[in-house]
């Protein structure tokens, strides 16, 4: 783990950088305050901190109050050093926020425990971020293609609608539906099946503008918001993802599989107002017509 050391003390600071060496850890040494700010505000800046109390310029309390106005992901653990030890100091120092002190001049082994405290926080809180990260991924993402899943992209779609509302902008969902996939799954098994939903996502996902969105919808139905598209190319757009699954077959442990699919696009033009579930009803009207008129094939229906 990395520390950032603060000390304007030469002495005691190649004594701190050596011993922190000693222990295992990389440091980033400031011989002041305002360059120990300069890197705090960096990304990269260190995740535990070990801060001289009395400096030119910024001193370590100032810079643990910049710190937590910050609010920084991950935490950012600070270890006060000071010379201190007026019970008053020590308490304005923690309010400042920092996490622990140590009075100089210090034990090695007194330090060493306590920067080996700060790091278990450091390490624990990084932990706990992971796990964060790792349930919004679960909560908003399919778990067998890794598209959004139904519930994240009806969010993000209701978000679209306020948004195009506001913009005056034009919005459109595609409801795209595999044709014949009971046939796929009832002729190589659903193990196939899975694959094509696979191998489905991964060509929409590369076909679709950076700030477009698919999701699943449902088993083999998918939606796909498009925002702010110009009125004359919306079929072109569909037709073009469209095309990406059916100009070539799918790859699969049975062998090539042809893939096709239907798309339904309910428009909802910059004047009109229409709910979620009342675009998605339009889109669902184009697919049926999709369908009826011989699948593999773009249908729009607008407010
Ligand atoms: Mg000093």
């Amino acid at each position: 783990m990395k520390i950032l050391v603060a000390e304007d003390d030469p002495i005691s600071r190649m004594k701190l950088e050596t011993m922190l060496r000693k222990w295992g850890y990389e440091t980033v040494v400031c011989q002041d305050g305002t360059s120990a700010w300069e890197l705090i505000q960096r990304e990269e800046c260190p995740q535990l901190l070990i801060l001289d109390w009395m400096m030119p310029g910024l001193d370590g309390v100032e810079l643990c109050r910049r710190v937590r106005s910050l609010s920084r992901e991950p935490y950012v653990y600070v270890l006060l050093l000071t010379a201190r030890d007026d019970k008053d100091d020590i308490v304005r120092g923690m309010e400042a926020g920092a996490d622990d002190y140590i009075t100089k001049p210090y034990h090695p082994h007194e330090l060493e425990v306590r920067v080996r405290a700060g790091r278990r926080i450091a390490e624990l809180n990084l932990e706990l971020l992971a796990a964060r990260n790792a349930l919004k991924q679960q909560a908003t993402h399919d778990a067998l293609t890794g598209l959004l899943n139904r519930r994240a992209i009806l969010e993000y779609l209701d978000k679209e609608l306020a948004r195009g509302l506001r913009r005056q902008e034009n919005l459109c969902v595609g409801l795209m539906d595999i044709d014949h996939f009971k046939l796929i799954n009832d002729t190589h098994g659903h193990q196939v099946g899975d694959e094509v939903l696979c191998e489905l996502a991964s060509r929409l996902s590369q076909a679709l503008r950076p700030y477009d969105r698919v999701g699943r919808y449902g088993g083999e139905e998918f939606l796909v918001v498009i925002s702010d598209c110009d009125c004359a190319l919306i079929r072109k757009h569909y037709d073009r993802l469209r095309l990406a699954l059916s100009e070539k077959p799918f790859a699969t442990a049975a062998g090539p599989v042809a893939v096709t699919a239907s798309i339904g696009v309910g428009i909802v033009q910059r004047d009109r107002f229409v709910d979620t579930y009342g675009l998605i009803r339009l889109a669902d009207q184009a697919l049926y017509r999709a369908k009826e008129q011989g699948r593999n094939r773009v249908e729009l229906e607008m407010t």
